[in-house]
Parts: C-alpha cells; structure tokens; sequence
C-alpha cells in the first residue's frame, strides 16, 4: 500500500504535503486505519509513541473535509454556520444586542490529554493541509482565552484539537463554539484522558453532537485496553467497529 493507492483516493495537493513531511510508506497502522476511516467506518487502534497514528486520522479526515467542501462548491451550500444549530433559550430580540451566535462550527474534533499534543496535532493538521481549505486549531487550559475567543469568533477552523477541560469550558461560558456538526471525532491517548479523569468531560462534549450517530465517523486511539477504555469504546463508537492493531 501507498498514500497514493487510488482507494484512498487522497488528494494529490495533500499527497505533496505528505511527502514533504517525508512520510514516505505508510505504517501498519496507516495501513490498517486509513481505509476503514475513509470507509466511513469507526476504529479502535493500539498506538504507542511514533507509531504514525497522527497521520492515520488526519489524512482521511482532511480528505473527507475536501470532498465535502467541494461539493457544497458545486451545489452553491457553503459549510459555513448557516443552519441547523439550536442556539440557547434565551434569544434576545432586540436588534441591538451583541450577536450571540457561534460562529465556528468544527467538522471534525479531536480530544487529546495535554496542550502539547494538542499543538502538536493541530500543526500537522495544517503542516498536512497547506493549500487546501483546512484549517486546524487548538484550544487548551493554559493558552489565553483572548486568542482562543478571537479565532473561534473568525468561524474558519474546521479541524478542532482540544484537551476536554478547555473546550467544555469554551462550550459552558462563551457562545463561540458549537459541536453540532461535528462529523469527525477522535480520542487521542484515550487512556491517559482516563488517568486524568476526563471520562465524565468526554461525555459532556459527546452531548453537545446533534449529528445522526450514523453520519459520524469515530476514532479511539490508546497504548493499552483495560476494562474502562473497552467500556469507554463500546459506548462510543458505532457496533461494528474494527479494531486495528
Ligand atoms: P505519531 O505516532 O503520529 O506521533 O508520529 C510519530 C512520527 O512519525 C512523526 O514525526 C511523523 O511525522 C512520523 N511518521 C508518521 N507516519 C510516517 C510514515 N509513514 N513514514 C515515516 N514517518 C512517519
């Protein structure tokens, strides 16, 4: 198998990105988790450190993302926040109250335990995606608020990387942010999020989905499996996921 394996049917914009990031052959769990995510299928992966689990989500994400920027193109739909959201209860009606819309709504979230994967997914995300209309950001207790209201205010990002705290947070007291599109949602190290006690958090983000659970493509990523991460996985994902090792 290659990147460029019709199947995958990458684009070849982000073939060249790949390549410059010199990923040459895909690793076996780019071999194994590509296709079934390009599939529309869910996963559970066994990763350790260095095993290209990054890029086995990405690429098919940003694929996904590209297609379907292309057709809304062709159809004259933008991805943009155009419908579908349910905003809060109390909508003012006065004409000039501040507009308390979201603006930025991410087809794809990726949850991870730490800012420094976060950064470090959300740069591959755009190291991957330059020149193409992908736009990855990461939002992480510690980062200042400020920046994050300001970019999630533009409505450009369409490829969220968050640790569970900050973004609950960013969901709870600002109205920037909406989760309801979320087509593409991925737990990154899912059992280091479970030693840090992120579990009941995650379900939280997972509520704030107005997606059809059938129109969601989900990712577990994890260096072991004891009872809770199966538990976790089992809730998560759709039945009929595969388990890639
Ligand atoms: P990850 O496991 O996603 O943290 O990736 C670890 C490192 O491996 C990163 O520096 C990637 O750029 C690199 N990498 C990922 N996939 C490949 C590949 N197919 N060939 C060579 N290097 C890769």
């Amino acid at each position: 198998t290659t990147f460029s394996d019709p199947q995958l049917g990458f684009d070849h914009k982000l073939l060249d990105n790949v390549a410059k990031a010199g990923l040459r052959k895909p690793t076996p769990i780019q071999r194994h988790g590509m296709p079934q995510l390009m599939a529309g299928l869910d996963v559970m992966c066994c990763s350790h450190t260095g095993s290209g689990k990054t890029a086995s989500y990405l690429l098919p994400i940003i694929t996904k993302i590209l297609r379907e920027s292309t057709i809304a193109a062709n159809t004259g739909h933008t991805s943009s926040s155009s419908s579908g959201s349910a905003s809060s209860s109390s909508s003012s009606t006065s004409s000039s109250a501040p507009e308390r819309k979201p603006k930025t709504f991410p087809a794809a979230l990726i949850l991870c335990p730490t800012h420094e994967l976060a950064l470090q997914i959300s740069n591959d995300a755009n190291m991957f995606g330059k020149g193409l209309p992908v736009e990855s950001f990461a939002v992480f207790g510690g980062q200042s608020m400020g920046i994050e209201l300001s970019r999630l205010k533009r409505g450009t990002v369409n490829i969220l990387v968050a640790t569970p705290g900050r973004l609950l947070h960013l969901l709870t007291e600002f109205d920037v942010l909406s989760l309801g599109k979320v087509k593409y949602f991925v737990v990154d190290e899912a059992d280091e999020m479970f030693d840090r006690g992120f579990f009941p958090q995650i379900g939280d983000i997972v509520n704030q989905f107005l997606t059809p659970k059938d129109e969601r493509t989900n990712a577990l990523f994890s260096a072991t499996f004891p009872n809770q991460i199966q538990h976790f996985a089992k809730k998560q994902l759709r039945s009929g996921y595969i388990f890639v090792v």
